[in-house]
């Protein structure tokens, strides 16, 4: 049994993204020795198409969920890889991005992980309608056999690309079309939405962000965040992660987001640059000092 009441002792809880290498439960080894109290994982090379050596033998899979257990970590996230576009206009690569998205909402089911995210893609030289549209249909073509409570979480991202899914109405254009909304929900990334031209250095800032998503999007539908500082500049559409408190976003955000109640049930999960096996470990650090003063 998973003891929820003793973890939600420490609220928000605090995760990193880890690597699967050689065997997918090490994850859960690595995200304790940097103090973890929640997980990030791909389950495959996430620049390549192929599954990779990482497939989910029922041993690796129990040995995943015994350790999970043993961790309380029960909200784990699975990443999509990069390389699935679910806004290609390409037939090929937008039949084949579905699938990964299948498969990766499949190994959630397996993992008894509650999320995959997934970013929003690029139409290319297709307009905003044409890529809600076909986003919307990506997600309902995958969720269509859904055997878990698995939700699919559209991430923001940078300004590039030509700027689709760079704001929350995008994804609220995507949930007005989607029929299986109630699987759909919301992460986060401070450093994607800073460099994207949101504006979350002050508290004021960052709430005025969250009351858009939670307006426009529906008050339940942000479940995690990615907590990011940004080498990128203020709107670049530079899209650099950096150390909490030590690039262009500043610590009074994350001051707020460990600390304000509103978001104390929020998952929150670092992809924060890995220079050693001690850079998860002072960033997760700084950020429970922050939650605990
Ligand atoms: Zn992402
Ligand atoms: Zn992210």
């Amino acid at each position: 049994m998973l003891k929820i009441n003793d973890s939600r002792k420490f609220a928000p809880r605090i995760g990193a993204h880890k690597s699967i290498a050689i065997s997918l439960d090490l994850a859960v080894d690595r995200a304790l020795e940097s103090t973890c109290e929640c997980l990030q994982i791909f389950t495959r090379p996430p620049r390549r198409w192929e599954a990779g050596e990482s497939s989910l033998t029922s041993e690796i899979r129990n040995n995943f969920l015994k350790k999970c257990e043993k961790a309380n970590f029960y909200d784990t996230a699975i990443h999509m890889p990069y390389l699935p576009n679910l806004a290609s206009p390409d037939d090929t690569l937008y039949q084949k991005s579905i699938q990964v998205l299948s498969e990766e909402i499949e190994k959630s089911f397996l993992l008894k992980a509650p999320f995959v995210i997934t970013h929003l893609g690029s139409p290319k030289e297709r307009n905003e309608d044409f890529a809600s549209e076909r986003v919307a249909k990506a997600l309902d073509i995958a969720l269509s056999d859904l055997k878990s409570p698995t939700m699919v979480l559209l991430e923001n991202s940078t300004a590039r690309r030509k700027n689709w899914g760079t704001k929350f109405s995008h994804i609220e254009k995507i949930l007005s079309k989607v029929t299986n909304s109630a699987h759909i929900g919301v992460c986060f990334d401070t450093a994607h939405a800073f460099s994207a031209g949101y504006d979350i250095r002050t508290t004021e800032g960052l709430h005025a962000v969250i009351d858009t998503i939670n307006d426009s999007l529906g008050k339940e539908k942000l479940k995690l965040i990615h907590l990011n500082d940004s080498k990128g500049k203020f709107g670049s559409g530079v899209d650099h992660h950096e150390h909490i408190g030590q690039g262009n976003i500043g610590i009074d955000c994350f001051r707020e987001l460990m600390q304000n109640p509103r978001f104390k049930r929020i998952p929150m999960i670092i992809e924060t640059p890995k220079e050693d096996d001690q850079s998860d470990i002072n960033n997760i650090q700084l950020l429970k000092t922050l939650r605990s003063s």
